[in-house]
């Protein structure tokens, strides 16, 4: 009997999951049966087995993992760092000691983070456990990327900075490859993130207005293209453009960007924030890197994968350049958003994330349908946006033509009801930000037509959400109509007033990410 088990067990190659091993299986036989620690062994074996796929594919498991196989691996490969030896004596200024268990717990041990002193990516030596975690996570973020639509992408890393920090560790990093150029090309759009991602980084960005086409706001291709020439190639330090953004501005034309980047010769830059979540912006960026350029993209963790806060993915088609950009970061790094993203994707299986996507998508439709109803019931209309795939907008005209102040109330009210998200856009706010004036700001536009509201279907949204807040929305415009009734806009409900509406910016507190 002993003799098979042990051959059975040299079956098995040399694996990561160790605690239990042969010899310990049989080490166990003197005191519960071989029979049973033979099941138990094979029991075992099976983690072991979906372990062995995932080092050796580095690719998401088209399954999930259960979440004792991740605890498992997790604990295995915390054992792994020096912080966890039984007989290690740390005499160095960073000997991952950590001072409450709690801490240790919440991070499974794990706390070295990741990176050494000169490169983010690089394998830290005290951190066998933590480098291989992630080493595995970027590769599975690679997998997942290609997955979501953007095929011939061949590098990315997580970084733990979100997106407009990791915007700007882009442009610092093209910064030494066109130390004269201070300019960047930005399509406009009202997210101050993206903006100070540039102002931040020390360069100077030349704001390309957009064009209105129907009831989109789109890309002056033309605009930019004589930018360019204005100011010289040479000098640009690169286009920085947008997928997912707020309706009515849609995601900028990439393929023409990107080729107008080839011809000039200049760094292209793409924000994709949450456009992982959305076949589109992903189509995009993969056709606008097949007929021009496109150097990097960066989406965020939080926004694309429901993890914390925390994180971007930096992910390219050039892997050497991708490099530099890792490089770029000086110092270690927090190993949290990896670890994240990793237990998310290992607990989702790429099933699981795309049963995610596939159910956003639905709920996107009914969201418009039922949006552009309720709409209509009051005599405005869904704004008319068919290249966002993510975000809707339905005016506010006669709510904003009645009284200037009813559009922010409608936002208040919508707060003060738990809605979160919906974003309601008064006409003509100016906006400073970092020394440069918005006209019409939150609105990616000078003048837009109308007033208006957002709603958008992202990813984890559910029927209910949809359903709740159309019913709170219909709740909120039917208070405001009354008020218009008695010859001016005011709040009905008395459980708004708690604040005082008209002067807070609660309304304003829910616009930004
Ligand atoms: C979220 C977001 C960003 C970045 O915001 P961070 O807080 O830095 O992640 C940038 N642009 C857009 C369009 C966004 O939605």
């Amino acid at each position: 009997m002993r003799t098979k088990l042990r051959s059975q067990h040299r079956a098995v190659p040399p694996c990561l999951f160790s605690a239990m091993n042969a010899e310990n299986f049989q080490t166990s036989e003197r005191l519960v049966s071989a029979a049973y620690v033979r099941q138990g062994s094979q029991g075992r074996r099976a983690h072991e087995l979906r372990l062995r796929a995932l080092l050796e594919q580095g690719k998401c498991p088209e399954d999930g993992w259960d979440e004792s196989t991740i605890e498992l691996f997790l604990h295995e490969l915390a054992i792994m760092d020096s912080n966890n030896f039984l007989g290690n004596c740390g005499v160095g200024e960073r000997e991952g000691r950590v001072a409450s268990g709690l801490v240790a717990r919440r991070h499974y041990r794990l706390i070295h983070g990741i990176g050494r002193s000169g490169d983010i990516s690089a394998v830290q030596p005290k951190a066998a456990g933590s480098s291989l975690l992630n080493k595995l996570t970027n590769s599975l973020v690679l997998d997942i990327i290609k997955l979501a639509g953007v095929k011939t992408a061949n590098s990315c890393f997580v970084v733990p900075m979100a997106t407009g920090m990791s915007l700007t560790l882009c442009f610092l990093t093209l910064r030494h490859k066109r130390p004269q150029a201070k300019y960047i090309i930005w399509p406009r759009i009202d997210q101050k993130s993206c903006f100070k991602s540039m102002i931040t980084g020390g360069f100077e960005p030349v704001v390309i207005e957009n064009v209105l086409e129907g009831d989109e706001l789109r890309t002056d291709l033309k605009a930019v293209e004589a930018k360019i020439q204005d100011l010289g190639a040479d000098n640009i330090l690169c286009v920085h453009s947008t997928t997912s953004c707020f309706a009515p501005r849609v995601p900028d034309r990439l393929e023409e960007l990107a080729e107008i980047c080839a011809k000039y010769d200049i760094p292209h830059i793409v924000n994709n924030a949450y456009g992982v979540q959305s076949s589109k912006c992903m189509h995009l960026i993969q056709q606008g890197a097949r007929r021009g350029r496109i150097d990097a993209f960066v989406q965020s963790l939080d926004k694309n994968f429901m993890v914390p806060v925390g994180g971007a993915i930096i992910a390219g088609f050039n892997d050497s350049f991708i490099q530099e950009i890792s490089k770029m970061y000086p110092g270690r790094a927090s190993a949290s958003p990896s670890l994240d993203v990793l237990i998310t994707l290992l607990t989702l299986g790429t099933k699981g994330y795309q049963r995610l996507l596939k159910e956003r998508k639905e709920m996107f439709s009914y969201l418009s349908s039922e949006m552009k109803k309720l709409a209509e019931a009051y005599n405005e209309r869904l704004l008319d946006t068919p290249h966002n795939p993510i975000s809707l907008a339905m005016s506010l005209k006669e709510l904003s033509e009645q009284n200037g102040t009813a559009v922010t109330q409608l936002g208040s009210m919508l707060f003060t009801r738990q809605v979160s998200g919906a974003r309601v856009v008064p006409l003509g706010t100016v906006q400073t930000v970092s020394g440069y004036t918005f006209e019409g700001f939150m609105a990616h536009t000078n003048k837009y037509p109308c007033a208006y509201l957002n709603a958008a279907s992202a990813i984890g949204i559910t029927k209910e959400d949809v359903d709740v807040f159309l019913k709170r929305l219909d709740k909120c415009l039917k208070a405001l109509r009354k008020g218009k009734d008695d010859g001016k806009y005011s709040l009905v409900a008395n459980e708004d007033t708690v604040f005082d509406i008209g002067k807070c910016s609660i309304a304003e507190g829910d616009t930004e990410n």
